[in-house]
This record gives structure tokens, sequence and C-alpha cells, in this order.
């Protein structure tokens, strides 16, 4: 059982993914805004991100690269969310250090999406 920290602004995406999630992680942390989300980050290292891409204080690109250059939350996983899913916005999410790319609405099946979610998990693991 692991910790996942969503980054979203939206409520009815909050409450969406907070069902899904619940089925597979422990605890659920929510964020509405990156300041909100750089709070809970002081305190807790989740083992997975979900970060919306488009949040009212920053863009979840910039703040995606903010993390990685954390040496403490490097190595966490984060999953981008947005709307947008075009291969350049794809692209730029990979290149800002996002393992994997979720486009809103949620269409998956909830079990696909988790099972995507805990993929990202297990390659983040470091091989010893
Ligand atoms: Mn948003």
């Amino acid at each position: 059982m692991a910790t996942v920290l969503l980054v979203e602004d939206h409520p009815m995406n909050r409450k969406l993914f907070r069902d899904i999630l619940g089925f597979e992680f422990e605890q659920v942390i929510e964020a509405e805004t990156a300041a909100a989300a750089r709070e809970i980050l002081l305190q807790t290292r989740p083992d997975l991100i979900l970060m919306d891409i488009q949040l009212p204080d920053l863009d979840g690109i910039s703040f995606v690269r903010e993390i990685k250059a954390q040496p403490m939350l490097a190595s966490i996983p984060i999953i981008a969310v947005s709307a947008h899913a075009m291969k350049q916005d794809i692209d730029q999410a990979r290149a800002a250090g996002c393992c994997d790319y979720v486009t809103k609405p949620i269409t998956d099946d909830p079990f696909v999406l988790l099972e995507r979610l805990k993929r990202s998990m297990i390659s983040a693991r470091p091989s010893s």
C-alpha cells in the first residue's frame, strides 16, 4: 500500500480520481494548487504524484521541473494529467520528467488506469 499526491484544481476530477485511487492507495493526499502541493511535499514523500498540467497558480510542467530538480523528490514518479493530448504536449511532459501521461476526461477502465499507475511506481523503484 502506498501514498499518492493528487494535484488537481477541478473538484469533479479530484472526486473521480479519489474514488479510483482509493482502491489501490492507502492514502490519497489532495492539493488544489502548486502552492498547496509544495507545502505537502515539505512534510511527505508520496510514492506517486498525479499532476494536472493546468493549475491555477503555476503550469504543471514548470512544477514538475521544480520537483525533479530537488534531490529528495526527484525519484518520485510523476504522471501528467491533461485535457491536451497532442503529441507535443505529451513530449513536453516527458521531457520535464513525467513517466506517463493520462488524458482527461478519464475514460480508461479504473483498473486499467490503476495498472498504469502501479507500473510507473514499479519502474521508479531503484534496482538493487
Ligand atoms: Mn486544472
